[in-house]
């Protein structure tokens, strides 16, 4: 019998260079909103399912099923961090998929209602989705869509939210925490109110988990959602809950997993790492509130002090330990942003220059945020593994950087000017 042809030998790729020289250590990371570096320990919990552990949890075999013992017992470290039954929790594949699992299955399963309502600063994950759901299409059901304005603060209006929700109203949804301000909605009063009004209540609390308590089982809560990679686990992975009683329609058809809520083999490896990473959120949540909390206070502290005309943007009080939105007036975000990066050290802005417009953000629009400030918002986002050492550097590099850019920027020479 001929043999088969050898398959061509391929030099495997050189590794990236931060790698080899270790150069991404000198990084200074404050961008933990939009994604958190994965703790060792979690990285570790992986390795056992991508190396001998690769069966399926839906295998009959008992090597299979000691797969699915892991897969349960990581859903009850996360179900531990939410004061929700284990029962209770659908492992999905980012908060992304959450938010659209939970808002679909609301419209599925109330067909002859045809209002949502939500907030004017969620997510892209909920936004974009419930404004597609509003937009008239052929052959598909549009729906009527209510989005709660905030206040300069950032804060909604309770009152306001009860007078929206109608008989028509099949779903609210509303985040936690924004993403953008770290500002936290009264979610137990809002889900308390449709609750009352005999309508489901979904929040997105991908920025909250890992960063503030959470018990459910005490919470007036039908859906949550949230995501592995915002608490040092990694990309891929993300939990929907649904309350015990509460009706719902899966988002992915397929197979039985998930108790037949989410069809798809289960990504064990990523499972096991979100369970790790819950365990460690537990661990690591009166650190994250004191520690965390009082780095971000010296960091606003020292970069009020220094930069001109720097001020926060959004609640202070009612706000994530780990999170400040500073605007910079009269200089531009992106340019802050790139100076800071030639220090080593990450952030984001607030307007969204890479999409081509220099339109500031939805949150900062909503909020009323001047155009001159909102273009020079910077968001700041820490976890438990910054220092000390780490802020201070940032509140040496960063006044500076604002001084010269308002020189050299034209709106910067005006107010100059006109302060003379
Ligand atoms: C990051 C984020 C998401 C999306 O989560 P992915 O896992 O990246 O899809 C949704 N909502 C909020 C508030 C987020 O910060």
């Amino acid at each position: 019998m001929p043999r088969p042809p050898a398959v061509a030998r391929v030099a495997p790729p050189a590794p990236l260079p931060c790698m080899k020289e270790g150069i991404m250590d000198k990084v200074i990371y404050l961008d933990n909103n939009a994604t958190t570096a994965v703790a060792p320990e979690v990285r570790d919990a992986m390795e056992p399912f991508l190396r001998e552990l690769y069966g399926n949890p839906s295998s009959i075999h008992t090597f299979g099923g000691r797969v699915a013992h892991y897969v349960e017992e990581a859903r009850e470290r996360v179900a531990h961090l939410l004061g929700a039954d284990p029962s209770e929790l659908i492992f999905t594949s980012c908060g992304t998929e959450s938010d659209n699992a939970a808002i679909r299955s609301a419209l599925a399963t109330s067909p002859e209602r045809h209002h949502i309502v939500t907030t004017r600063v969620e997510h892209p994950a909920v936004r974009n989705l419930c404004q597609l759901l509003a937009t008239p299409a052929p052959g598909r059901a549009h729906y009527r869509l209510t989005e709660l304005p905030v206040d300069a603060k950032g804060m909604l209006d309770l009152g306001e939210v009860d007078r929206v929700i109608d008989d028509d109203t099949a779903v609210v949804s509303v985040m936690w925490a924004n993403n953008e301000t770290g500002v936290v909605f009264p979610i137990e009063e809002i889900g308390a109110l449709c609750r009352k009004r005999g309508v489901l209540f979904h929040t997105d609390a991908v920025q909250v988990v890992g960063k503030m308590p959470i018990n459910l089982a005490r919470m007036p809560v039908d859906m949550l959602s949230l995501s592995g990679h915002k608490l040092h686990a990694p990309k891929g992975i993300g939990v929907l809950y649904v309350r015990r009683g509460t009706r719902f329609s899966p988002f992915i058809m397929g197979g039985h997993q998930e108790h037949n809520r989410r069809g798809g083999t289960e990504s064990v490896p990523l499972v096991a790492a979100l369970g790790k990473a819950a365990e460690l959120a537990e661990k690591n949540m009166a650190v994250e509130q004191t520690r965390v909390g009082a780095l971000r206070d010296r960091l606003e502290k020292g970069l009020l002090a220094g930069a001109p005309s720097a001020m926060v943007n959004g609640d202070r009080e009612h706000r994530l330990p780990n999170t400040t939105n500073i605007s910079f007036e009269f200089v531009e975000g992106e340019a802050i942003l790139l100076m800071l990066d030639q220090f080593g050290i990450c952030a984001s802005s607030g307007s969204a220059c890479t999409s081509g417009s220099l339109e500031p953000s939805h949150v900062m629009r909503a909020m009323g945020v001047p155009f001159t400030a909102a273009h020079g918002s910077i968001r700041f986002s820490l976890s438990v593994y910054n220092t000390e050492e780490e802020i201070d550097r940032v509140i040496e590099v960063l006044p500076p950087i604002i001084r010269r850019l308002r020189e050299i920027s034209p709106f910067g020479r005006e107010k100059l000017a006109a302060a003379k």
